[in-house]
């Protein structure tokens, strides 16, 4: 198996079945045994003679060769008795006290199976109204959310991955300018991801400098106005101190809602990329870029043939996933079951650029962003339609978007996700983001320090006959290529990090993936911490203009973790 011994460290310490005394009852090749056994069953539910076997072979090596890897609770819990299997998750939470500690209960079940959980925040009544039952008065979304952030603490998904949460409130919520600041304090709601879901109305009014209405979604009444533009500063403000909150467009999310007769789209998963309806789960997976390159007279191109073989295999797996997974609620499984919503995306992209000499930040990049992702998205829904014909299409298809088309399994089908442990087991870059660094400090155990290097940096500076320990420790003091003196500037063009890439790019990257991405795209705007609140505003208004589903920022140095990032201990 193509892996390395620190995917293999990762999968060890994290992913491989335990006996009750913590010892691992299998190995990493065990590991993808049981998972393509586990997700190759369900070939047998449309057809009792299907070669099951040849199918978990397939998948078995799919996965072996790091073509492709599902979503982490698939690795860890498939053909285990615990069998959930998805990483998204989004609950309703209505405004009663019934609904919203039922939402911390349900919430609590899908963290300690390893999954992270959404929710919208904008049907509570704002703070200070009356609460009938007692005519005491009511605390508010963000008071609640801190009790589910308690919950989230506690549970700390069963030993494996801690929980992780998107917190979104409408812009026009009467709380909104208290959930804005809800985290500027970086030691409170931790457990949180937050994103204010953005309406088009409120868009047109920061743009015309208007007012624009705040209602209690209890009475539906309007309780008062505000400047647009002063709560669009408020929210860039508070991004740019501390990187929250996100932004999210509903009105977008909801133009691609492919079932709106079963309500609205109100939130996403944790990390953004998973928009969903109220208890909707989808697993994801990702194809690795890397993998699907091949050396020519030309240098390295795209092996198209390689490719569409493993987005069909991968499809093909993604759905089988939906028949094999254990829900963790009822209302999940029928929901989950009724949309049949996959998640298939890319890792590696990165790195795929760097092997074909192309900067990420460059036309040449976002135009091989494009082609790559319509490629994954057609064949995605041609194998889709395929699966349709044997499996049918998903229950709710008369009712979708597609109905007036070929039926479809599954109603959405491609989704970029951060990858951020599936990137390490492969061994490549993460989902579509720029490198983050091509050298890095390692602290070993007794306190000895190593220099890791970009595998595919170093390959080139030792062909380009200028590799020497001494560069790397510069690339590592400096954090970057640009300014260091002895790379020849072909080699500086193409190997550019997260802080090389403007936020323009970076947005235009994203955008990218989006027109090809029938879900959303897992992206993060790196700023240096040099940047000014208007840079943060114009990336916020070129996301908007250039159709991205939402937008995340992070300026350097203005918070010291990240929900995620805590989140991934391994
Ligand atoms: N996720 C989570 N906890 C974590 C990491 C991820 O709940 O610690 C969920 C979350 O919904 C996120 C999704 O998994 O949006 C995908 O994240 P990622 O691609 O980084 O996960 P991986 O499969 O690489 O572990």
């Amino acid at each position: 198996m193509p892996i390395s011994e620190n995917a293999k460290a990762v999968l060890e310490r994290r992913y491989l079945a335990r006996d009750e005394q913590g010892q691992p009852t299998e190995t990493v090749d065990g590991l993808f045994r049981r998972v393509a056994n586990a997700v190759a069953e369900a070939d047998r539910r449309f057809d009792p003679k299907a070669d099951v076997v040849a199918t978990a072979r397939r998948f078995y090596e799919m996965m072996t060769n790091l073509d492709f890897l599902p979503n982490s609770p698939t690795l860890m819990n498939a053909g285990r008795p615990l069998g959930q299997l998805s990483a998204c998750f989004v609950l309703p939470v209505a405004d009663s006290m019934e609904d919203i500690f039922d939402a911390i209960k349900n919430a609590a079940l899908i963290h300690k199976s390893g999954g992270g959980t959404g929710f919208s925040f904008s049907r509570l009544r704002p703070k200070g109204s009356t609460v009938n039952s007692t005519g005491g008065v009511a605390s508010g979304p963000i008071s609640f959310m801190k009790v589910f952030n308690a919950a989230t603490e506690a549970v700390k998904q069963g030993g494996t991955r801690r929980g992780a949460n998107m917190g979104i409130l409408r812009v026009d919520h009467p709380d909104i300018m208290e959930f804005i600041t809800c985290k500027n304090d970086t030691t409170e709601i931790t457990n949180f991801n937050i994103s204010v879901g953005i309406t088009e109305t409120f868009m047109e009014a920061v743009g015309n400098n208007a007012m624009y209405d705040l209602v209690d979604p209890a009475t539906g009444r309007v309780t008062g106005q505000k400047n647009a533009r002063e709560v669009f500063d408020a929210i860039v403000t508070s991004a740019w101190q501390t990187g929250e909150p996100g932004i999210i467009f509903l009105d977008r999310l909801n133009r691609d809602n492919a079932v709106p007769s079963q309500g609205e789209i109100e939130s996403t998963n944790p990390c953004g990329e998973q928009p969903l309806l109220p208890y909707e789960s989808c697993n994801l997976g990702s194809i690795n870029l890397v993998n699907h390159l091949m050396k020519t007279v030309a240098g390295w191109v795209l092996d198209r043939a390689k490719l569409e073989k493993t987005i069909r295999t991968a499809v093909h797996f993604l759905d089988n996933v939906i028949e094999v997974n254990q829900y963790p609620l009822p209302e999940i499984d029928q929901m989950t079951r009724s949309t049949r919503k996959i998640g298939l995306g890319v890792m590696g992209f990165a790195d795929m650029l760097l092997y074909m000499g192309v900067p990420y930040n460059s036309e040449e990049g976002v135009a091989l962003a494009r082609e790559v992702m319509d490629t994954v998205n057609t064949i995605g829904h041609q194998e889709s339609e395929r699966l349709a014909e044997v499996r049918g299409a998903f229950p709710l298809f008369e009712e979708s978007i597609y109905k007036d088309g070929k039926p479809i399994r599954n109603a959405t089908v491609t989704t970029i996700a951060p990858t951020g442990t599936l990137s390490i087991i492969a061994g490549v870059s993460s989902g579509v983001e720029p490198v983050f660094a091509y050298a890095y400090i390692r602290n070993v155990m007794d306190n000895t320090h190593l220099i890791e290097t970009n595998q595919i940096l170093k390959d080139k500076l030792v062909e380009a006959g200028v590799y020497s320990e001494a560069l790397m420790q510069q690339i590592v003091e400096q954090g970057s290529l640009a300014h260091v003196d002895g790379i020849p500037e072909d080699i500086k063009r193409v190997f550019v990090c997260a802080h090389d890439v403007s936020p323009i790019w970076h947005v235009r990257m994203q955008a990218a993936f989006q027109e090809y991405t029938d879900n959303a795209v897992s992206k993060t705007v790196n700023f240096p911490n040099s940047a000014t609140k208007e840079e943060v505003a114009e990336v916020y208004r070129l996301a908007y203009t250039l159709g991205c589903k939402g937008t995340t920022i992070y300026r350097d140095g203005s918070r010291s973790e990240q929900v995620l990032n805590i989140g991934k201990v391994n």
